[in-house]
């Protein structure tokens, strides 16, 4: 039996060569004619009581990473592991206990509540399949949940209509935590809310991380959302992470093309720094993942792409400040070793068609 370490105990989700390939089917008889390699060997790791922000433009596979880890859908190949158990060797029988400890909570709060039911209905639910909670100790649980998320005890005999989509976002964040999840899930949790909203349910995010220890695996494409919530971010492209580490560090020196890129995209707050800062354009749209650039998935878009990006896909190289990136600029030269990318001047660099 493998001993466990410190950073072992630490971590509660992580995954190691996470790999989901969808058929690609043609023809009256439905023959498979390729694949889509959405999610393409990701390793990931959430630790107790933080927040790992995963970025990345739509179609990088950020939403079927999370629907992997939760088991919603069936892994082609590697590993998940939740407080210590591999989540892709147990029977569902073993499973069960292990998902109401991991909630998501969608985009859209609207789709995600039945209409016709009551918010009392909806977010005692899982008390009642769970738990089998008899109705009164539910009704007290639901009135704490809601006391919990900043929402009125009346909010529960209303229908979903007749909230407003950050009162009904909250409620949401209620129903996850109803039966003690550790881990949340959250799929681009404020995209559809006005930005004051945004921030209310940010920071009931963070009140609710401080009181209950509770970690959150946080998708959105919006950076500024999720650097001011994280604790580390992974940037993903095209089905793989391409930078991993703590948050301000892969925001302030971001050590891989693509995330410089994005980064570039976000406004400043700080006038000064806003001035200074170069903007980068990617050309082109992102690839599709049935096709994908060989070597780096991201040399057709890279401006620093050399001959060796189009044969071999970048390993993983490690900071000295923690962050994993994977790019051959770090070590095939080495140009980088480790530096930001803004400390790479175009010269010598060529751009591969
Ligand atoms: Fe990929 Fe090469 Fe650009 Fe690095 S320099 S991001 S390996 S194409």
């Amino acid at each position: 039996m493998t001993a466990t370490t410190g950073l072992d105990a630490e971590i509660l989700l992580s995954t190691t060569g996470l790999t989901k390939r969808f058929p690609v089917r043609r023809g009256p008889l439905r023959r498979k004619v390729g694949e889509i390699r959405a999610v393409d060997g990701v390793d990931i790791a959430v630790r107790r009581g933080t927040t790992l922000g995963l970025v990345g433009e739509s179609g990088s596979g950020k939403s079927t990473l999370a629907r992997l880890v939760l088991r919603l859908i069936e892994a082609t190949a590697g590993e998940v592991r939740f407080d210590g158990h591999d989540l892709r060797s147990l029977p569902d029988a073993e499973l069960r206990p292990l998902r109401r400890r991991m909630q998501m909570v969608f985009q859209d709060p609207y789709s995600s509540f039945d209409p016709t039911s009551t918010l009392a209905d909806s977010v005692g639910e899982p008390l009642r399949t769970h738990e089998r909670a008899a109705p009164d100790t539910s009704r007290g649980r639901l009135v704490e949940l809601f006391e919990l998320v900043g929402l009125a005890p009346e909010y529960l005999e209303r229908y979903p209509s007749q909230l407003s989509g950050g009162q009904l976002q909250r409620a949401a964040i209620a129903r996850a935590l109803a039966v003690g999840a550790d881990l949340l899930v959250l799929d681009e949790p404020v995209s559809a809310l006005d930005v004051s909203t945004q921030a209310q349910v940010v920071n009931l995010l963070q009140d609710l991380q401080r009181t209950l220890g509770v970690s959150y695996l946080f998708i959105a494409h919006d950076l500024s959302v999720v650097r001011h919530v994280s604790d580390r971010i992974a940037v993903m492209y095209l089905g793989r992470v391409v930078e991993e580490g703590p948050a301000d560090q892969v925001y302030e020196t971001p050590t891989h093309p693509y995330t410089e890129a994005l980064l570039s995209a976000v406004p400043d707050p700080n006038p000064l720094r806003q001035r200074a800062r170069e903007r980068v354009i990617l050309s082109g749209d992102l690839p599709s993942p049935a096709n994908p650039p060989s070597g780096c998935h991201f040399r057709s878009r890279c401006r620093f792409a050399m001959e060796i990006c189009a044969t071999q896909a970048p390993s993983a190289f490690v900071t000295k400040q923690g962050v994993t990136t994977y790019c051959h600029l770090h070590t095939s030269g080495p140009v980088l070793a480790g530096a930001p990318v803004r400390e790479h001047g175009e010269a010598g660099s060529r751009r591969i068609q």
